[in-house]
């Protein structure tokens, strides 16, 4: 009678929020907006207002806002930007699609830029520090923040995980230059398809990306610099701009979960996902780690329970990046982690039950 627990649930969303997807379905087809206007811009109001931002631009996916952002701040072929390898391909394609270098540097035992890996990789052609907060928990900012200063460089933070969550009291995407985000149906925070946006301080950038993400446009007829379409469907703003107003739940009820983990899982051969009390982490995903990993995975698949591996490789080691100059062996901490991390099924519409049962089938693997 075993009952499975997906690593997402869709149907589960839906269920509890049909109505109000219908109702935003009817505002969207009868007024013919579906692309620009009024609800483009009272999206922006309102995720500037939940970041802390001054401003921010709505745009296609989280990938168009690295793009953006990095085209915005004029990074140019030549430039190097050092961010990890262990995050989702769009955090280096980003930087390599604006004809600019990726330097990849280690990270640390929790999974997150290292800041003395930062440090030791900086040339004078270094322009820019893209960290990514992985899992929705933040990189050390202070410290990436000293970095950037005594060097003279800019900080775009990949938050496309950490839309919501703190460090030391301040927002992801407050810290740097510029914060990218995606609203990608799996990411707390979640659109009916792809969508993203981007946060700043500095009103000229978003003034620069708006006009970027619609071929350069300042008003109809006059094109000011080529740019792409880049645009967020009204669709998916409108229900943005609904689901807004339950992230703070989200973020609760997956904190809950993971504090249920981490009360319930015993088994010594698992390492649990670092937590600092300056953090406010939000649990995009809940990666442990263990030597095991492939037959763990396989054990809880059997008794129905979903698990995911983010990322199974590193970039450096991916196909696409054979000609940035890395080998194996060239990130070791990215690389072992590779081999030991299991992300966990966490989402919102998770019972209690449904934790301990995840837990349970863990302990009873490792004989705990
Ligand atoms: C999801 C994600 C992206 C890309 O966002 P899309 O909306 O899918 O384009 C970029 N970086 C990280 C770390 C992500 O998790």
């Amino acid at each position: 009678m075993n009952r499975r627990i997906r690593f997402v649930d869709f149907p589960r969303q839906y269920a509890e929020e049909r109505d109000m997807i219908m109702a935003c379905v009817d505002e969207v087809f009868s007024s013919g907006q579906f692309i620009g206007g009024p609800k483009i811009f009272e999206l922006e109001a309102d995720l500037a207002a939940y970041a802390g931002s001054r401003e921010a631009v709505a745009l296609g996916s989280g990938t168009d806002a690295l793009l953006l952002a990095l085209l915005g701040i004029g990074i140019r072929p030549g430039d190097e930007v050092i961010t990890v390898p262990n995050s989702f391909v769009a955090s280096v394609g980003a930087i390599v699609h604006v004809g600019a270098r990726p330097i990849l540097v280690d990270v640390d035992d929790d999974l997150n830029i290292d800041p003395d890996a930062v440090e030791a990789a900086i040339t004078p052609r270094t322009r820019a520090i893209l960290p990514v907060h992985l899992t929705g928990r933040m990189c050390r900012m202070d410290v990436l923040q000293d970095i950037a200063h005594r060097h003279g460089l800019e900080i775009v933070e990949d938050g496309a995980q950490a839309f919501g969550a703190r460090y030391q009291g301040r927002m992801a995407g407050t810290w740097g230059r510029v914060g990218a985000f995606s609203a990608h149906p799996l990411k707390n925070l979640s659109a009916a398809g792809d969508a993203g946006f981007l946060t700043t301080d500095d009103a000229e950038l978003a003034a620069r990306v708006r006009r970027l993400r619609s071929h350069g446009q300042v008003d109809r007829d006059t094109i000011m610099e080529f740019g792409v379409n880049a645009r967020m469907d009204v669709l998916q703003a409108v229900i943005l701009i609904e689901r807004l107003k339950t992230l703070d739940t989200i973020h609760e009820r997956r904190r809950r979960n993971a504090q249920l983990y981490r009360r319930m899982i015993r088994a010594h051969e698992v390492e649990l996902p670092v937590c600092r009390p300056q953090e406010y982490n939000v649990f995009h995903t809940f990666i442990i780690q263990t030597d095991s990993r492939d037959a763990l995975r396989a054990h809880l698949e059997r008794k129905g329970i979903g698990t995911q591996i983010h990322y199974p490789t590193p970039i450096h080691l991916q196909p696409a990046a054979s000609g940035l100059g890395y080998r194996w062996g060239a990130l070791p901490k990215a690389e072992r982690q590779a081999d030991r991390i299991l992300t966990l099924p966490i989402h919102q519409h998770l019972s209690e039950d449904d934790i301990a049962t995840v837990a349970d089938a863990i302990n009873a693997f490792f004989g705990a």
